[in-house]
C-alpha cells in the first residue's frame, strides 16, 4: 500500500555561503519533525487532510520558516498571513488570507472547510470567525522576529518587495501534501507572504488552484514562488489538467510546468505534488527549495539545494 507525505519550507535563492551548517541543520529538522507529524496520523490510518494540516502547523510554529510565527512584514509594518487547505476526495477547501492574529492559519483554513459554507475568509472576518471555533489567537510579539523586522526596513528603504533573500536569511512559505491509506489526497499551504508587500496584498498560497490544489483524481500540489505568476498561471490546477486531459505523469506535468513554462517568463519558484500511486515529484526553478518526503519512518528525504 502507498502512502506518504512531502513538505516544503520555501523556494528560493540561496547562496551556500550565506546559509550556516546550524541554520541548514535547524531547517531539515523542522522538515523532519512536520513530516514525522504527519506521517504518523496517515501510518495510523488518520487522513491525509489531518496529516496535511498537522504538518503545516509545525511548519509554521517554526520561526525560521515564512508562514504564523516569522512571517514577514507588510509595508505597514505588520503581519498579514494566507493559508489554503484541500480535500482531494471530497474537493472540499477552506482558505484564510490577511489574517493577523491566528497562530496557525492553516488550522483556521482547515474550520472553514468543515463549518463554513465559504471558502475563502479574509482578515477581520476570518478572525471573527476564529473566535466562534475558537481557533487559538496569538498577539503580535508572538509573530515578530528580529530577523524579519531587520529585513523588512532593509526592503522598505530600498522601496522593495522581496520574495527571496536569504542572503538575509529569510526562508520561504510552507506546504504539505499527502497520500493515506484510503488512497485519499490532499494539500496545504501558509505563507507570511513577500516582505514590505504592500498591505491587503494576497498570494497564490490561498487561492484554491494557483498555490495549493488536491484532487484523488491526479494529484495533490502546494506551491511556492512568485505568488502573482502561481495566480496568473493557475499553477497547481494546471498540474491537474495536465495529468486529467493530457496524460502527463506527475513528474512530466511538473517538470513543464516549474522548469518550462514558469523559467520562461522568470516566474521564480517551485512546488511539491504527490500523486495518487504516492509518487512524489519536488521541482524548483530557483537555486534551493526547502523540501522533504518520507514514505515510512525509515525512509524519508530532506534537502534544500
Ligand atoms: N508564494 C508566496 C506568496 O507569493 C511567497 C513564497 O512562496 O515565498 O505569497
Amino acid at each position: 500500500m502507498n502512502f506518504g507525505i512531502a513538505v516544503h519550507g520555501g523556494a528560493g535563492t540561496m547562496p551556500r555561503k550565506l546559509i550556516t551548517p546550524e541554520i541548514e541543520t535547524a531547517c531539515r529538522n523542522a522538515l523532519k519533525k512536520a513530516m514525522q507529524s504527519g506521517f504518523a496520523i496517515i501510518r495510523d490510518g488518520g487522513s491525509s487532510l489531518d496529516a496535511v494540516e498537522a504538518a503545516v502547523i509545525e511548519l509554521e510554529n517554526f520561526e525560521l520558516f515564512n508562514a504564523g510565527k516569522g512571517s514577514v512584514f507588510t509595508n505597514k509594518g505588520k503581519h498579514e498571513m494566507d493559508a489554503g487547505i484541500m480535500d482531494g476526495k471530497t474537493l472540499q477547501c477552506g482558505a484564510v488570507a490577511g489574517v493577523e492574529h491566528i497562530k496557525n492559519p492553516v488550522a483556521l483554513a482547515k474550520k472553514i472547510l468543515h463549518h463554513s459554507e465559504h471558502i475563502l475568509l479574509l482578515n477581520d472576518g476570518a478572525e471573527e470567525f476564529a473566535k466562534m471555533h475558537r481557533v487559538e489567537f496569538a498577539d503580535d510579539d508572538y509573530f515578530f522576529t528580529q530577523l524579519r523586522y531587520d529585513q523588512y526596513l532593509k526592503a522598505k528603504n530600498k522601496d522593495i518587495i522581496v520574495l527571496d533573500h536569504v542572503d538575509d536569511k529569510k526562508l520561504g512559505t510552507v506546504g504539505a501534501v499527502a497520500l493515506d491509506k484510503e488512497g485519499n489526497l490532499a494539500a496545504a499551504t501558509s505563507t507570511g507572504g513577500m516582505t514590505n508587500k504592500l498591505f491587503g496584498r494576497v498570494g497564490d498560497s490561498p487561492i484554491i488552484g494557483a498555490g495549493t490544489y488536491a484532487n484523488n483524481r491526479t494529484c495533490a500540489v502546494s506551491c511556492t514562488g512568485h505568488g502573482e505568476y502561481f495566480i496568473q498561471h493557475v499553477v497547481a490546477y494546471d498540474i491537474h489538467c495536465l495529468m486529467e486531459y493530457k496524460n502527463m505523469t506527475l513528474q512530466q506535468a511538473t517538470e513543464h510546468v516549474i522548469n518550462d513554462k514558469l523559467k520562461n517568463i522568470n516566474a521564480e519558484g517551485g512546488l511539491i505534488a504527490i500523486d495518487t500511486k504516492g509518487n512524489i515529484c519536488l521541482p524548483f526553478n530557483t537555486s534551493g527549495m526547502y523540501r522533504g518526503w518520507m514514505k515510512s519512518e525509515n525512509d524519508f528525504f530532506t534537502a534544500i539545494y
